[in-house]
């Protein structure tokens, strides 16, 4: 018998769709993947020479729980450097991105603690919230105002229970980049009302217009956020499963006590090679973010020809979540799409509430496939 807390959350959407997807491959099935949100280019060569040196030369062993410290080191620079927040390498824990949001959850979320979050937003923050006995409670954005959350909808949900903000920008999946004066609007409201932001920053340098803002630079704010982020994206290194939590330390004390319960530390070698992915030439990824762009503007251009469907210019990540004019429950769609045209997308419901009426592409795919997958849509939408 599995537990009562499992049995109340669903299984990832987006991984069901992605091991249904692969499922089919497997079965000779010609799918377009336009499911998962990862970067289909291959780890740059630098940094999987790195690891296969650090290999070969027998940094096989257990590391220090929270990183080696070349890596903290490198984290809290780039941190620093890039996004202004005030931190060393003792602010900094590494683990895979995913584990540090579920284990800060596990961290600071008491039963019945509530948790604002943006709707829509990534399929797994509910459940984190759920398995740590947390009441989710979501905030609606809306595509009439790009998904932008608004600082004035976050007040208003606030109670006494409210615990945690989870903010994520550039956002999975509405590609939304939360301008800077809004982010200080909200760190104003979170310290005015002393709630802990968890900031999910992993799709902090797919950022095509403006810039990327962490809410944790805001002076102050440092102190009530905890930033997580990593490899997985910006490196297409999904699979090395390599990430950080970065926040004050006494919060890293915290989390690490989870981490050093549960996966020990991040994988060894993986560590060296993400040393070199930061410190290291980046020219393969700001080439991938370039042709991320280029998809993005084709992928609109394509989705501008069919008639029940419209989409935002999101200004980042690698996600459209165009909004279709049929009257039909997005589950629903997005399994016909599958079964019929052959195209896999995700259905918005996996995001909340505020997803109905949406799917979300992701266009981290070749231009081949976005040509074809799209093509496909068109005529599978026609049929409706
Ligand atoms: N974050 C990616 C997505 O939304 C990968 C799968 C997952 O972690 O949910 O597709």
């Amino acid at each position: 018998m599995v537990s009562k807390r499992l049995t109340e959350i669903p299984a990832s959407g987006t991984i069901a769709i992605s091991n249904l997807v692969s499922q089919m491959k497997a079965e000779g099935i010609d799918i377009v993947s336009f499911s998962m949100g990862e970067p289909d280019f291959t780890t740059p060569a630098n940094v999987i020479d790195a690891c296969c040196d650090s290999l070969r030369e027998g940094f096989t062993h257990y590391t220090p729980s929270t990183g080696i410290p070349e890596l903290r080191k490198a984290v809290a620079d780039q941190t620093r450097n890039v996004n202004g927040v005030p931190c060393q390498a003792s602010n900094v824990l590494i683990t895979p991105c995913k584990q540090a949001i579920f284990l800060t959850a596990l961290a600071y979320i008491d039963p019945g603690d509530e948790v604002l979050l943006p709707d829509p937003c990534w399929v797994s923050y509910e459940a984190c919230i759920r398995l740590a006995g947390g009441v989710p409670v979501y905030v609606p954005t809306f595509f009439e105002d790009g998904f932008v959350i608004d600082p004035a909808k976050i007040e208003a949900a606030i109670t006494p229970r409210t615990k945690m903000l989870i903010l994520n920008t550039p956002s999975n999946p509405t590609g939304c980049v939360i301008p800077s004066d809004i982010l200080k609007q909200i760190a104003g409201i979170c310290m005015e009302h002393g709630i802990k932001v968890l900031s999910d920053e992993i799709y902090e340098s797919i950022v095509y217009e403006g810039r990327h803002t962490s809410i944790a630079s805001f002076p102050g704010m440092f102190d009530n956020t905890i930033i997580v982020s990593g490899l997985s994206k910006s490196h297409a290194m999904t699979g090395w499963r390599l990430g950080w939590a970065v926040a004050p330390e006494d919060d890293i004390k915290a989390i690490n006590k989870l981490q050093s319960h549960s996966i020990s530390c991040a994988v060894s070698f993986v560590q060296k090679a993400s040393v070199e992915a930061i410190c290291g030439r980046q020219d393969a990824k700001d080439d991938m973010v370039k042709e991320f762009r280029r998809r993005r503007d084709l992928a609109l251009d394509l989705i501008s020809e069919i008639p029940q469907l419209e989409c935002n210019v999101p200004n980042g990540a690698f996600y459209l979540v165009p909004r279709y004019s049929m009257d039909v429950p997005s589950a629903k769609l997005a399994e016909t799409l599958l079964t019929d045209a052959h195209v896999a997308v995700t259905p918005g419901s996996a995001f909340g509430p505020g997803g109905e009426g949406f799917f979300r592409i992701s266009y981290a795919a070749s231009e081949e496939q976005i040509r074809e997958g799209i093509s496909r849509i068109k005529n599978c939408l026609s049929q409706f």
